[in-house]
């Protein structure tokens, strides 16, 4: 089986299983363990923020994020299809007593216009606007790789209007290996980041929270609160110091979801958006296919991608796949829907 559904599935390489087996450990929540402590002070150094935190997963990592940013009761912009809209179980509303102004932004980024349009000082009957949720790349708009320099006009338009910025950047690294920046090009802008580990890197398990020492200091807390304190993580964090140098793997990723999105094109009947990084929706409303029914047929040729809209399928190109078996998902496919 190719298994597409998403850069979640890679299984950890025997280097990291042997790092996870050798890690120096402590008791985290005490602050004891020395792999995590190593792998939050070299996270904090790549993404050029003071401090960092070692969660569970991205969900976590953006929950703590909203609450610590926020008070009860404010809003909090983002677009429409982010990923804390449609895929955190209301997290915001549930942990954190938040309302979100949902703007549907395109290619998944805000203008400054948008964000000055949305922003509410508050009053005797308006929230006040808490916080900026931006999201790169941009998972359901099909892996968006935001342009650094619209990114960050955009957080500095919330920043004049007093507004914090939390980015989600599950996929952080594929945002900048596609644009070929460093990924301070976009920290640099906000006030926290979430990226996560266990995507694209490789890792098995974990994401990393960063942000100022003081912001860092109360997700501890929060992190805490929610349950995400663990003990012996270095076993886990182990992994994540590896996969920390994987960022530029990704290109190949990149050319992988271009290869299979050209060769998925000249299938009649299929319409493929030309991805940015690692991610490839295909429309299958010609094909006369729900996307679920899609889906099956192509599992049946041994390919797995994962249903995206009731006629959109997605198809996410990772480590464990290789151009060969690029090639061979492309085949599959095309026996599938022509049978
Ligand atoms: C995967 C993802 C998350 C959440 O990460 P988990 O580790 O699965 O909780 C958050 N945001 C985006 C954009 C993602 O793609």
């Amino acid at each position: 089986m190719i298994d597409l559904r998403s850069d979640t599935v890679t299984r950890p390489t025997e280097e990291m299983r042997e790092e996870a087996a050798g890690a120096a450990v402590g008791d985290d929540v005490h602050g004891d363990d020395p792999t995590v402590a190593e792998l939050e002070a070299r996270a904090a150094d790549v993404v050029g923020m003071e401090a960092a935190l070692f969660v569970p997963s991205g969900t976590m990592g953006n929950q703590i994020a909203a609450r610590v940013h926020t008070d009860r009761g404010q809003e909090v912009i983002t677009d429409r299809e982010s990923h804390v809209v449609r895929y955190e179980r209301a997290g915001f509303a549930q942990h954190s007593a938040l309302q979100i102004r949902t703007i549907d932004a395109e290619r998944g980024l805000p203008t400054p216009e948008q964000v000055r349009d949305a922003y509410l000082e508050g009053g005797l009957h308006r929230p006040p606007t808490g916080l900026l949720s931006l999201e790169n790349t941009h998972n359901a708009r099909g892996g968006l790789a935001l342009d650094p320099e619209q990114f960050s006009e955009t957080a500095a338009t919330a920043h004049e209007l007093d507004v914090p910025v939390h980015l989600d950047g599950a996929r952080l690294f594929n945002a900048a290996v596609a644009h070929d920046v460093d990924v301070t090009a976009y920290t640099e802008a906000v006030d926290s980041v979430m990226f996560c580990l266990s995507k694209g890197l490789g890792a098995p398990i974990g994401s990393i929270l960063a942000g100022s020492a003081e912001f860092i200091e109360a997700a501890r807390g929060i992190r805490k609160l929610l349950g995400g304190g663990m003990r012996q993580a270095g076993i886990v964090a182990a992994p994540g110091l590896t996969a920390l140098k994987n960022r530029s793997h990704l290109e190949i990723d990149h050319v992988n979801a271009t290869r299979l999105a050209n060769s998925l094109d000249e299938i009649e009947g299929l319409a493929i958006t030309e991805p940015e990084t690692n991610i490839v929706l295909a429309d299958t409303g010609g094909l006369g296919l729900s996307a679920a029914e899609f889906l099956d047929l192509i599992e049946g040729e041994g390919v797995q991608a994962s249903e995206f809209g009731p006629e959109i399928a997605r198809f996410v190109t990772h480590r464990d796949v290789s151009a060969t078996d690029i090639e061979d998902a492309i085949e599959a496919v095309t026996v599938a829907v022509s049978n």
